[in-house]
C-alpha cells in the first residue's frame, strides 16, 4: 500500500489545450527511469490518483508528469487546472518494468510509444527549476 507525499506544482507547463507538462517538487527516492507513480489530488475523504510515467530522470530533483484531458475522466481534467504552488499528493512506491534493468539482452531494440505514451521516453531539461538553480 502506497503513502501519499506531498508534492507542490513548481509549473504547468501548457503545451496546448489538452496536453500538459507538470512540474511537481516532492521529496522522491529510490526510483528508476522509465517508471511510473500515482499522481492523486483530495477527494473528500479520499485520494483520487491515477499512474503517470516519469518524464525526469532520477537525477533530477523535480518530477514531471506528461499527460492529456480525458474530458469524461474524472482526476486529468483537475491535474490539469493546477497552477503553480497547488498541492499534489504523489504515491511513495514507484513502480513499472519499462526499465533498462529490464531489458534482456539483445542485438537491437525498437522502442515504439504513441500519444502520451512517448512520456517516459523523453528526458527534458528543466531549466531554472532544479533545486540546484535555485
Ligand atoms: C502505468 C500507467 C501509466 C500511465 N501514464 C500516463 C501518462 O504518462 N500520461 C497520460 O496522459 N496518461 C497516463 N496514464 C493514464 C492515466 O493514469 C489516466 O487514466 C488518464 O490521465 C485519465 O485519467 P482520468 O481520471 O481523467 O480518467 P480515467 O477514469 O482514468 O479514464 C477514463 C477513460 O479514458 C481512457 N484513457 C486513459 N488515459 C487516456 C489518454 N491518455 N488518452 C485518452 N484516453 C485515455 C481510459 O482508458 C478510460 O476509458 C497511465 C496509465 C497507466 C496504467
Amino acid at each position: 500500500m502506497a503513502n501519499w507525499l506531498e508534492g507542490k506544482v513548481v509549473e504547468n507547463r501548457r503545451l496546448n489545450d489538452y496536453l500538459t507538462s507538470l512540474i511537481i517538487d516532492v521529496e522522491l527516492n529510490g526510483y528508476e527511469a522509465g517508471q511510473f507513480v500515482r499522481v492523486g489530488l483530495p477527494d473528500g475523504d479520499s485520494v483520487l490518483a491515477r499512474p503517470y510515467s516519469l518524464v525526469n530522470t532520477p537525477e533530477d530533483s523535480l518530477l514531471e508528469v506528461y499527460f492529456n484531458i480525458v474530458e469524461e475522466g474524472p482526476l486529468s481534467p483537475r491535474l490539469f487546472d493546477l497552477k503553480a504552488g497547488d498541492d499534489v499528493l504523489i504515491s511513495d512506491n514507484p513502480s513499472g518494468f519499462l526499465t533498462v534493468s529490464e531489458i534482456p539482452q539483445c542485438k537491437h531494440l525498437w522502442m515504439i510509444a504513441t500519444g502520451t505514451g512517448i512520456g517516459p521516453f523523453l528526458r527534458t531539461r528543466l531549466p531554472g527549476h532544479d533545486r540546484k538553480d535555485r
